[in-house]
C-alpha cells in the first residue's frame, strides 16, 4: 500500500521549505519560500502548498518542523505558538492552527530540530538506533533527543543550543546570544561565526583559526550530551556543517575532553561513525514532518 501523502513544513529563520512528499524518493512537490512577517509566510506556504495539491492530490496529514522556542504541549492553549524568540515579529505567533483550519487535515508541530532526528531515525544515520542526538548549526543551533525510540519532550523541547559552554582562553569574543551572551549558540552559530570574523562562515578559509574555535565549542557540546543523555551517536547537520573539516576536528577535540574518561568502543573504536553528518543532509527536517504526519494519522 502507497504510503500517505503528507505536506510537510519546515520553518527556518530565513527561509521555508514546504513539500508534499511520502518519502525521501518520493517528494513529489518541494518549494522554497523566505521567511518574512509571519501574516505573510503563513500565506505563501498556504499559496504552495494550494498549488501543489491540486497537481499531485490532496495531502493526508499536515507537519510543522519549526524553529523554536515552540508550545509543544497539546493541551496548552498555546500549542503551536512560537513563544519568545530573537526574530522580529514572531513572538507569540500561532503557526499551526491557520494552517490546521485553513487544509482541516490532521496537523501535528514539533521543532526543527526534533523533525530533522525524526527523519535521521526513520531513513537515515539513526536507522537502527534507539538513542541519538542531533545538533543543527545554522544561523542559530538547535538540538533534538532520541531516548529509547521516542523524541524527547519536557516541560519544553530540549535547547541543546542554550547550553553553556567554557570560552576558549584565547577568545575573546563576548557571545551574540541576545538571552545568554556565551552559550553555544552565542559562540558557534553562524551568527556568531559572522560576528567574530566579520565574514559568513562559507566565505571563511578551510584552514582559517575560526575552524579550531567552532570545532572546541562544538566537542564541548557533544561531551555535555555524553554526560547527560548519553546517546549511541551524535548527528551534526546545518548551514555550518557543510565545511567538512569541521568533523574530524570536532572528535579530535571531543576525544580530548574525555581524556580517556569512558571506553565505550563506539568512542574509542569508531568515533567516525559515532560523530556524524545527517544522511539525509537537507531534507532531514522535511523527512522528519513526512514521518510526524503519517504517525499521527495512524491514531484515528
Ligand atoms: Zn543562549
Amino acid at each position: 500500500m502507497e504510503a500517505p501523502l503528507i505536506a510537510a513544513i519546515e520553518t527556518g529563520g530565513t527561509k521555508i521549505n514546504v513539500a508534499l512528499a511520502r518519502a525521501p524518493e518520493e517528494i513529489l512537490f518541494q518549494e522554497r519560500i523566505s521567511t518574512t512577517m509571519p501574516e505573510e509566510t503563513l500565506k505563501q506556504i498556504r499559496i504552495a502548498l494550494e498549488k501543489a495539491q491540486k497537481i499531485h492530490g490532496k495531502a493526508q496529514a499536515l507537519a510543522i518542523g519549526t524553529f523554536g522556542p515552540v508550545d509543544l504541549s497539546p493541551q496548552s492553549l498555546t500549542y503551536g505558538m512560537i513563544t519568545e524568540t530573537p526574530k522580529p515579529g514572531w513572538s507569540q505567533t500561532d503557526i499551526l492552527s491557520p494552517l490546521r483550519d485553513f487544509f482541516q487535515i490532521p496537523s501535528i508541530i514539533d521543532t526543527d530540530v526534533n523533525a530533522a532526528l525524526l527523519g535521521e531515525a526513520q531513513w537515515g544515520e539513526a536507522s537502527q538506533l534507539k538513542n541519538a542526538a542531533y545538533l543543527t548549526v545554522g544561523t542559530g543551533i538547535g538540538g533534538g533527543l532520541l531516548m529509547n525510540g521516542k523524541l524527547i519532550h519536557g516541560i519544553g523541547h530540549p535547547e541543546l543550543g542554550h547550553m553553556l559552554v567554557t570560552p576558549h582562553p584565547e577568545d575573546s569574543f563576548a557571545g551574540c546570544c541576545p538571552f545568554h551572551g556565551n552559550c553555544l549558540e552565542g559562540m558557534a552559530s553562524g551568527l556568531a561565526l559572522k560576528k567574530r570574523w566579520g565574514r559568513n562562515a562559507d566565505e571563511l578559509e578551510i584552514d582559517h583559526p575560526a575552524w579550531e574555535l567552532e570545532a572546541e565549542y562544538l566537542a564541548q557540546a557533544c561531551y555535555n550530551l555524553m554526560m547527560i543523555v548519553p546517546p549511541t551517536k551524535i548527528i551534526i547537520g546545518g548551514g555550518v556543517m557543510k565545511q567538512q573539516q569541521l568533523y574530524p576536528l570536532i572528535r579530535e577535540r571531543f576525544s580530548g575532553l574525555l581524556k580517556g574518561y569512558l571506553s565505550y568502543p563506539e568512542i574509542t573504536d569508531h568515533l567516525d561513525s559515532f560523530i556524524v553528518p545527517p544522511h539525509l543532509g537537507e531534507k532531514a527536517a522535511l523527512m522528519g514532518c513526512v514521518v510526524m504526519g503519517q504517525r499521527i494519522l495512524k491514531r484515528f
